[in-house]
């Protein structure tokens, strides 16, 4: 992450705030726009003025509040006793082979909950961050630390997504299509009047109709004010095009992005996941952590459906331990983590036995050190490009 007082460290902190400042400029003129020139200006109903204000205000609150908690939620670190110390260190770094290495990741992280292997079938251990990698742990190259239940870093979040924070980003892309949908659908009929626009027609009408209505008061409306009241209105109108189209624009972004975290919700699976199956001692499997969609549903969203819906932490666990099935239980290193769930599991998937492929790391010492089940999707870019929509 570079030294944290040199000023290039700081200028890259600043940076990472830019996506947040847009999000943020964008909504702030949105309220503007409803608000002020759809509601205050254009809407001549009180009632129907009251309406639109009060749900809007009502997304919109939940909106900011769920995109608040999903930006400044603090990562959590990973607990110590993940942590290697020195002296296990120093056995790790003077192994003198792979298989060396590898005894001793295994001898220290017996009595550790961890079910997850690399695709060699080893210990995961971050090298960065010195610790063994607790289950679906990843190591945030942007974050610098390993994060638990790592979903994917997000640059319009300025923060991970991860287990501290997923129930949020799920809600804010949920209130972020509702506000977006909620805008165009009641905006739609006044942009396609304002999509007319004042001729020289309107002006001749205009003109002939106050002189016969109010001829007293028929020089008032001349030309030059007629076209400048047009060009105020042509403002209103600029905002009220625009809001339309932005919140049609980001309410279709958004409807892929938040069903594909759907889906992803109801099959236990993080985005990282989603890519790479988590890998255990029997082989990969991509649903190792999926308990049945209802409860996949609550390790996200929690057993109060009272919260569910609000940006609240509920979510079950600790992000350390999670309930795997019943194939992935047991060995000299894991903890028999299914707790009360442990027979709700089970929606009829099969478990293919996939060949280790496309690993050819060493734990310490390789030319590379990569660590393929993290770096190929720590860097923001891929975790950008792995979606179309403007908010991954
Ligand atoms: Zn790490
Ligand atoms: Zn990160």
């Amino acid at each position: 992450m570079g030294n944290p007082n040199g000023s290039c460290w700081w200028c890259l902190k600043a940076i990472k705030w830019i996506p947040v400042i847009f999000i943020l400029t964008i909504v702030f003129w949105s309220y503007y726009a409803y608000v002020v020139q759809l509601c205050y200006y254009t809407i001549d109903s009180y009632v129907q003025k009251a309406f639109y204000l009060f749900f809007f205000h009502i997304l919109f609150l939940l909106f900011l509040w769920s995109y608040w908690q999903t930006v400044f939620t603090e990562l959590v670190g990973v607990p110590d006793k993940f942590k290697i110390p020195a002296t296990e260190m120093e056995n790790l770094l003077h192994a003198e082979s792979d298989e060396a290495q590898r005894q001793v990741l295994e001898r220290f992280a017996q009595d550790l909950p961890v079910t997850n292997r690399t695709i060699k079938g080893a210990i995961r251990f971050c090298e960065k961050c010195v610790l063994i990698k607790p289950d679906r742990a990843h190591h945030c190259s942007v974050c610098g630390t390993c994060v638990l239940k790592m979903d994917h870093h997000c640059p319009w979040v300025n923060n991970c997504v991860g287990f501290h924070n997923y129930k949020f980003f799920m809600l804010f892309l949920a209130y972020a299509l509702l506000y977006c949908v909620y805008i165009a659908a009641t905006s739609l009929q006044y942009f396609i009047r304002f999509w007319k626009v004042n001729t020289m027609d309107d002006y001749e009408f205009a003109d002939k109709y106050q002189c016969q209505q109010q001829p007293e008061k028929a020089t008032i409306l001349t030309k030059e004010r007629f076209f400048r009241q047009g060009e105020l209105e042509g403002m209103g109108r600029f905002h009220l095009l625009f809001l339309f189209f932005v919140a049609l624009m980001f309410a279709v972004s958004l409807t892929s992005l938040f069903l594909y975290h759907c889906y992803l919700i109801l099959h236990n699976r993080s985005t990282l996941e989603a890519f790479r199956p988590p890998m255990f001692r029997t082989g990969k499997d991509k649903d190792g952590f999926s308990l049945g969609k209802y409860n996949n549903f609550q390790e996200v969203f929690g057993d109060d459906s009272r919260l569910w819906f609000l940006p609240i932490f509920t979510s079950l666990g600790n992000g350390v331990i999670f309930p795997v099935r019943s194939q992935h239980q047991g060995g000299p290193n894991t903890y028999d983590s299914m707790g009360s769930t442990q027979n709700s599991f089970g929606d009829g998937v099969t478990f293919p036995e996939r060949l280790c492929d496309e690993d050819t790391h060493t734990l310490l010492g390789s030319a590379a050190q990569r660590w393929p089940d993290e770096t190929e999707f720590d860097s923001p870019g891929l975790s950008g490009s792995r979606s179309s929509a403007p908010l991954s």
